[in-house]
């Protein structure tokens, strides 16, 4: 996958691509970053990249000229003829993890990070796919929003997570919330470990952590439950949770 990123703040990415799975994924060559200083592509005097609202009010807003430039610019160079062009927006639609995992199928992705009081209007019309956010509420700039959609996109990758499993039984992945975890030791200052998980009965194993990832997800998304459709094993198992919870 080829990623790139067009904002006026560059220097805040190498923390987080240059660092942990975003890194090294980037090292076994399964995506490849390229940010940008879309300012580079304002074809006046002293590169500006905003102005006034026509219209007065408060605050600048991004003129189209420099980022539809600069988005021309990466189509050309692209072996991808339809990248995908997401608007970081608040008023987009709202990230998940199906929108990740349909990101994730993508050849190449284009990140426009706005700031200010947002984006001219034509920019939305005539080159972007896609506008996200990432919750409601209000950032000052895209930036943070693209970190947000890269990681979670990346990391789904083929051979980016050493095991393949561990992101299919994700929190969201399975419509569900994860099951709660345990590591050693067995008894921390009196604080156990579920029996079962040290039973080694891995049929068993399994049971328990179905049933707590129903009961997680019951107890603090319960919408989540009315979007999925539950096995029947899962059913019965979700009226043993109700049933003992109650
Ligand atoms: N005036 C805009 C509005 O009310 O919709 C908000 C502009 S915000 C201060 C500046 C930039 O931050 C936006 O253009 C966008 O790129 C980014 N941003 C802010 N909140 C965001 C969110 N929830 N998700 C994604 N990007 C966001």
């Amino acid at each position: 996958m080829k990623i790139d990123i067009l904002t006026l703040f560059p220097e805040m990415f190498p923390g987080v691509l240059g660092h942990s799975i975003l890194h090294k994924a980037a090292e076994k060559s399964a995506v490849s970053y390229h940010v940008v200083n879309f300012r580079e592509f304002a074809d006046n005097k002293h590169r500006a990249v905003d102005d006034y609202p026509y219209g007065g009010g408060a605050g600048m807003v991004l003129m189209p000229q420099p980022i539809i430039d600069a988005v021309a610019s990466l189509k050309e160079r692209a072996e991808s003829k339809h990248p995908r062009v997401i608007l970081l927006c608040p008023q987009g639609s709202r990230y998940d993890q199906r929108k990740a995992e349909e990101l994730a199928k993508e050849d190449h992705l284009i990140f426009i990070c706005g700031h200010y009081e947002g984006y001219d209007e034509r920019i939305r019309q005539h080159v972007v796919t896609d506008e996200i956010s990432i919750g409601d509420y209000v950032l000052t700039g895209g930036e943070l929003g693209a970190m947000v959609i890269i990681d979670s996109v990346v990391r789904l990758l083929p051979e980016v997570l050493g095991n393949q499993e561990s992101h299919r039984k994700d929190s969201f992945s399975t419509g569900l919330l994860e099951h709660p975890h345990y590591t050693r030791p067995a008894d921390f200052r009196g604080m156990k470990v579920p029996d079962v998980l040290l039973s080694g009965n891995h049929k068993l194993i399994e049971e328990w952590r179905n049933k707590e990832s129903l009961r997680r997800t019951l107890e603090r998304r319960p919408d989540l439950l009315e979007k999925i459709e539950l096995s029947s094993e899962q059913e019965k198992w979700l009226q043993e949770v109700e049933k003992e919870d109650n």
